[in-house]
Formats: structure tokens, C-alpha cells, sequence
């Protein structure tokens, strides 16, 4: 019997994983992949680093530098439950690609290092999904190192995210002698995670939980499990799906504790996908009809087949292999005919897809970020950002002769989300915006290697640049006209601002007070 959208979205659990590097997300993706049964053996993933050739090491760059540049997704099933998990690049010059990534899922896994706690890219990371609302599980990573006290680690996680914790496991040792998770709600012990099940016992003190500590340990462990038991909140799922309450597990995904825990977590705790804002309505997961929107592009995902992939994640309905969609941005029909599903080693056909599900859409540029596929109402979810760019420089091209070509490649850049593209209105050359730095290098090294365009890089004389907008059109206009030097279009043609420097910017902002500047763009 075929599932009903209901019961099949009630199964989907989309989510991201959200730290600090070094803190093990790439060994917890490989773990959750491999106790979630997506891989057969460990080290997929992991394999990034070594340079080894590997279907998500989609770039040389990424190869070269050893770091993740781009999004993808990886789905598994496990106990009846399909999770879509979306990585994230861990550079935080790739930051743009995160935030859209998380506009995309339903839920984040914090991965903190026991020693560490709370580091700075995980607090900013945090505050981006409590912008959104998304509900967060806390996995403490690293527990057979040194590493601090559980309590220490969930005081900090209340004092520096302003987020209550209710621990749900506890670690039975720390260090040298960690050995498992005792389950403080169910008084169950799980020794690792070959261990499928966990097992009830009568309490800390039973055999299988204190009793498998070195002594000296034991009178500890008890009496911090009752300390967490009474003196911490209990898990308040209301809390949680609001994002005021984390749910903490401790584990190691090095070692293989806790990860079971924290995949039967999302499974139980973390919500269906959710509904999603629109022009003109919200959409709920379980609408009859189909929507979905682009929330990252990957080019050349296999070198050899130069191909340009839209990843989309589904809102609503059902998405089905050889459909027709409406592209809310231009009105036209568009045939899904091999919308494909990632999994952690290949890809394959997607014949039908539902909400929280992310598919990627072969396209030759028709895709952009942000776009909005229906099956023909005229709807536009709202919601995936665009960020000023930090990094505004002028694309100088070795070969000038190439302008046209180049003109085009970075118009299809910017469609892709690489770079951002501004047109300056005096018609001087483009002007190119990143966030970091490394985008910069993936540009050069696309230009060159893709396009066969050798560019270089020259200072522009702006570094600020904020989109402009007022209630009085006529004034915008009086706006522009006083600063046509300083105007450019992006790639959809509305106006921004270009300043010398933050002083400056002001100064205007000041001067021009029904003049909107804004340093996020929600795309369309
Ligand atoms: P990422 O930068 O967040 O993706 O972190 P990685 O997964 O690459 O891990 C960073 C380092 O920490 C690697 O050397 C891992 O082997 C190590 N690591 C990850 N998880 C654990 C763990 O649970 N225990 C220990 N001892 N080391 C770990």
C-alpha cells in the first residue's frame, strides 16, 4: 500500500550539523551514516581529508585546501525514519552557504567538544538558527578525552546561548574511563553503539552502570545522575520545538558512544518538517500540491559531466520523476525529469520526493538560489538570504578580448551563489562581492579551470555595500541620481549602495533618513 503525504512527510527528518571545527562533525556525519546504515564501512566521509578522491570531494580547491566548500546531502533510513542530513562548509568564508543551507532544515545537531564548550562559530551558528527558530539537539563530543564536567558544560551552554538544558543521557565515566550513556528518563545503560539496543537496569548504581567504572568513580557517577535527575529541567518538548530548550546527549564519535542515542533523538524528538512562509500563504508539509525552493546550486558535481545541480528542498506535496513544475520567477513550465536523491556514496533517481526531502535538479542555468517551484500557483517562499558582501573587488581579466565570456561566467557564478555580481549604473566594469576571502580562490580557480579565464584581482575603490530601497519611489530615484557613481544593480536589478568604508556609509545613511539600507537581502 502506498503511504499517504501525511504519513509519509511524518517520517522525514531534515537537519544540520552545527559547530566549531575540530569540534567532530565530519567524524559524527560519518558515524550517523554508518549506525544509520547509509554506509558500510566508516570513512567515507572521512576520507576528505586524505585527499583521497571521494564523490563529495566535488572540487580541486576543496581537495587542495582539505576543507569542505560545498553543501551537500546525504539521506538515510533507519528504523523507519528517512533523515536528510545537509553539511555544511566548515570555513567560515563559505558562511553564506551555511545560513542558506539552514534555511532548508527543520532542526541542528550543536556538536560541542567536552574539553572546549562553546566556541565562536557554534555561538554564531547558534544565533542564526534561533533567528529561525530551529530546534536544536546538543551532542558533547570528545567525552573519552579530558574534558570538562558535564554540569561545567551545560552551565555554559545556558549562560553563553541563553538556552535551557535538559540532560537526557549522562556520561558513565569521563576520559580514559568513559564506557557508555546511562538514559536518566528510562534508567537504561547502552555499554556503545554496536549496541543496538540499551539496556534497563535498576538504576546509576546497578552493575551495568556504576559497576563499570574503576571504584574510586562509582560514588561520583551516582550521585551526578541524581543531581541532573532533580536539579536540571526535565525535556519540555514545547520548549524544544520553540528553540528555548536543548536536549543534551554525551558522547564520542570517535569512539562510538552516543551516536545511536542521538539518531534515535532526532528520530523521536526532532520535528516533521515544518510549515513554510510564502507571498501569499503558508505552506504546510501535508498540502496536496507540490512546492519546493532552491536553496543552493553545485556545479560540476562530476567533473566529467559538467553538470549543474540545483539542490531544492521540498515544502509540500509530492515531487514527482517527470513532473512539470512552474518556475515562480519566470512563469515557465519546467519538466522535473531526473530529479536525482544523494546518498552518502552515490546518487540515484528520485521518483518521488516529499516534504523535508532535498533533491537535486539537473539544469543548464535555469535554477537559481532562491527560486520557487509550484505545480502552478503563483507563490514565492520567502526567506533564503543574500549577505552583503565584505569583499568587493574588480575582476581583471588577462586577456581582454575574453570580456563577453567573462561576463557570462560570472553571471552564471553569481547565479550559483559563488560570488555576488554588481553592476555599477556609471557602466564601469562589474564589481564581484564575497564574504571570505577562500570564495575569491574558488572564483579564480572556476574562471580559469571551467572557463578557461584568467583573471586577477584589483582593489575597488568601495568595501561597504548595502541594498537600497524607500516608501517613496521618488525618492529612491533622487537617491540614485545624486549617487550614480556609487550605484550598482545586482543580478536581479535592484539598486545598492557602494561606499568607501563604514564612515561613509553612514554619513549618507544620516543624511538620507527615508533612504532603507539593508545588509541582508532576502532573496526576490
Ligand atoms: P570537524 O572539523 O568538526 O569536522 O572535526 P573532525 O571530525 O575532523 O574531528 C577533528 C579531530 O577530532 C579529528 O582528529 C578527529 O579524529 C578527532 N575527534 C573527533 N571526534 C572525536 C572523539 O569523540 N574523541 C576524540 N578523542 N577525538 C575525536
Amino acid at each position: 500500500m502506498s503511504e499517504t503525504i501525511a504519513e509519509a512527510v511524518a517520517r522525514r527528518r531534515t537537519f544540520a550539523i552545527i559547530s566549531h571545527p575540530d569540534a567532530g562533525k565530519t567524524t559524527l556525519t560519518e558515524k550517523l551514516l554508518l549506525f544509520g546504515g547509509a554506509i558500510q564501512l566508516a570513512g567515507v566521509v572521512k576520507a576528505k581529508k586524505d585527499k583521497i578522491q571521494t564523490r563529495s570531494d566535488w572540487m580541486k580547491i576543496e581537495r587542495e585546501r582539505g576543507i569542505s566548500v560545498v553543501t551537500s546531502v546525504m539521506t538515510f533510513e533507519y528504523n523507519d525514519r528517512v533523515f536528510n542530513l545537509l553539511d555544511t562548509p566548515g570555513h567560515e568564508d563559505f558562511a553564506d552557504d551555511t545560513y542558506r543551507t539552514l534555511t532548508a532544515v527543520d532542526a541542528a545537531v550543536m556538536v560541542i567538544d567536552a574539553a572546549k564548550g562553546i566556541e565562536p562559530r557554534t555561538l554564531k551558528l547558534f544565533e542564526v538558527c534561533r533567528l529561525r527558530d530551529i530546534p536544536i539537539i546538543t551532542f558533547v563530543n570528545k567525552m573519552d578525552r579530558e574534558a570538562r564536567n558535564p554540569f561545567e558544560i551545560l552551565d555554559e551552554v545556558e549562560q553563553k546561548l541563553a538556552l535551557d538544558t535538559a540532560p537526557m543521557t549522562w556520561p558513565i565515566g569521563q576520559g580514559k574511563s568513559f564506557c557508555g550513556t546511562y538514559h536518566l528518563a528510562e534508567n537504561a545503560v547502552r555499554g556503545s553503539d554496536t549496541e543496538t539496543k540499551t539496556t534497563k537496569v535498576n538504576g546509576p548504581e546497578s552493575d551495568l552502570a556504576a559497576g563499570r567504572l574503576p571504584e574510586n568513580e562509582r560514588a561520583t557517577f551516582i550521585e551526578e545522575c541524581g543531581l541532573a535527575v532533580e536539579a536540571c529541567k526535565p525535556f519540555d518538548r514545547t520548549a524544544f520545538l520553540e528553540g528555548h530548550l536543548t536536549p543534551v546527549y554525551f558522547g564520542s564519535a570517535l569512539r562510538n558512544f552516543g551516536v545511536r542515542d542521538l539518531i534515535n533523538a532526532l528520530g523521536s524528538l526532532a520535528p516533521q518538517p515544518r510549515a513554510q512562509v510564502a507571498d501569499i500563504r503558508t505552506v504546510e508539509a501535508t498540502d496536496e500540491k507540490m512546492t519546493a525552493f532552491v536553496f543552493k546550486i553545485q556545479a560540476n558535481m562530476d567533473p566529467n559531466h559538467r553538470d549543474r545541480i540545483a539542490f531544492v528542498r521540498v515544502c509540500s506535496g509530492k515531487l514527482e520523476r517527470g513532473m512539470k513544475a512552474r518556475l515562480a520567477r519566470t512563469g515557465k513550465p519546467m519538466g522535473l525529469s531526473a530529479p536525482q536523491f544523494f546518498f552518502a556514496s552515490q546518487r540515484q533517481l528520485a521518483d518521488t520526493a516529499y516534504a523535508g526531502d532535498v533533491v537535486g535538479i539537473p539544469n543548464h542555468g535555469t535554477l537559481r538560489i532562491g527560486d520557487t517551484l509550484t505545480e502552478g500557483e503563483q507563490l514565492v517562499f520567502q526567506g533564503v538570504p543574500n549577505f552583503a558582501p565584505e569583499i568587493l573587488r574588480r575582476v581583471k581579466l588577462e586577456d581582454a578580448m575574453k570580456a563577453k565570456k567573462l561576463k557570462e561566467a560570472l553571471q552564471q557564478m553569481a547565479e550559483e551563489g559563488v560570488v555576488q555580481l554588481f553592476s555599477p549604473e556609471d557602466g564601469s566594469p562589474a564589481i564581484v562581492g564575497v564574504v571570505g576571502a577562500l570564495q575569491l580562490d574558488v572564483l579564480k580557480e572556476r574562471l580559469s579551470g571551467e572557463y578557461t579565464l584568467p583573471v586577477s584581482f584589483d582593489l575597488a575603490r568601495f568595501s561597504v555595500c548595502r541594498w537600497i530601497s524607500a516608501d517613496d519611489n521618488a525618492e529612491l530615484e533622487r537617491f540614485i541620481s545624486t549617487h550614480r557613481g556609487d550605484i550598482a544593480r545586482d543580478l536581479d536589478g535592484d539598486p545598492v549602495f557602494l561606499a568607501a568604508d563604514g564612515f561613509s556609509l553612514n554619513y549618507e545613511a544620516s543624511r538620507w533618513k527615508q533612504i532603507k539600507m539593508v545588509a541582508i537581502k532576502e532573496y526576490q
